[in-house]
């Protein structure tokens, strides 16, 4: 089966690999469609995400839908045949923060496709990927499988919009209108906000942005844009840039909340944090993402407009022209992998 394998910078390549087989509680899913993540493409050009690193050869991808086509010993549900969606953790159920309720940020995780740990969590960008029955959701009905590939990503959306509280009425702004920073519109509409506004500095990025859903669309790099909201409610930072942090803390009414969601720059940021003390404004972190998932499958079966987010499907064959594709956002939104009809 092919599978695609960073090495290292720069060095993505379409490999033949050995078919998994499925052991006990975990079942063998033909991969139909991986989505390329903004993490699968730092590893691709700086090898590595965050403070993550590259330390050996890993399959990308943690954004991939199929259909199950052999199950291990144990439960066997969802059935041989079965259309699904693969939830890209594993959190351990043991640690303080599983235990508490946070096992999006439990600290003894596997997520697919992260180097977080060693060895790495090999990912799903592959024609064929043994993962933990419990991590599979079957699709809703009227759902296919190609929007359905947005769940992961809209789960991490959709997660955000949780921690930036109940924007019901609200005015929320979307710093970055990437891929995610679309689906925080998308999630931020389903919520109930009523206006969203969306900064970037391309204005491919924010067409994408108006077919989520934005109300009103802004060019992040001209400050006598008209669309400037004088005060958001809450904000979400999508960028993963330090100048989208600081928009958030300039534009967010005193004691708002402002959730970082775009992984920034590893190491010490800069930020206007004098602000976030004389405005009291809630700084708050948005990580990955736990039981969204299955609310993300049913909105996705609900919003065919979605679908304007796709903006390409490639073959798993030319996988680097659909990284290069995909990192340039001036032509993409998101991108996906096709793996074949299995
Ligand atoms: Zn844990």
């Amino acid at each position: 089966m092919l599978g695609c394998v960073i090495h290292g910078p720069g060095d993505l390549r379409v490999e033949e690999l050995p078919v998994p087989v499925p052991g006990p509680g975990r079942a063998l899913v033909a991969v139909r469609y991986g989505g390329v993540c903004g993490s699968d493409l730092h590893y691709w050009r700086h090898g590595g995400v965050g403070d993550f690193r590259l330390r050996e050869p890993m399959v990308l991808g943690h954004e991939v839908v199929g259909t199950v086509v052999a199950v291990g010993d144990g439960p066997s549900e969802p059935l041989v045949g079965t259309a699904v969606a693969v939830h890209p953790a594993t959190p351990c159920g043991v640690c303080p923060e599983c235990a508490d309720g946070r096992r999006n940020v439990c600290r003894d995780t596997r997520h697919l496709g992260s180097a977080a740990r060693f060895p790495h969590v090999q990912g799903g960008f592959a024609a064929r990927l043994a993962v933990p029955v419990r991590q599979l959701r079957p699709l809703p009905e009227g759902l296919g499988m190609r929007r359905a590939a947005l769940a992961e990503p809209l789960s991490v959306a959709l997660h955000a919009l949780r921690r930036a509280g109940d924007v019901t009425g609200r005015h929320v702004l979307v710093t970055g209108a990437g891929p995610i920073g679309c689906l925080v519109v998308a999630a931020a509409k389903a919520a109930g906000a009523a206006h969203v506004t969306v900064t970037d500095l391309l204005p491919a990025a924010l067409g994408y942005a108006r077919g989520a859903g934005a109300d009103t669309v802004v060019r992040a790099d001209d400050p006598d844009d008209a669309g400037w909201p004088a005060e958001a409610d809450a904000a979400v930072e999508a960028s993963g840039a330090a100048a989208g942090l600081d928009t958030c803390l300039r534009r967010v009414r005193r004691g708002g909340v402002v959730v970082q969601l775009g992984m920034l720059p590893p190491g010490p940021s800069p930020f206007a944090g004098n602000l976030v003390v004389s405005r009291e404004i809630e700084l708050r972190g948005a990580f990955r993402f736990d039981d969204e998932f299955g609310r993300a499958l049913d909105l996705l079966a609900a919003e065919s407009t979605l679908d304007s987010l796709i903006s390409a499907v490639l073959p798993v064959t030319e996988a680097e022209p659909a990284f290069a594709l995909a990192a340039d956002r001036s032509r993409s939104c998101k991108v996906l992998l096709d793996f074949g009809e299995g």
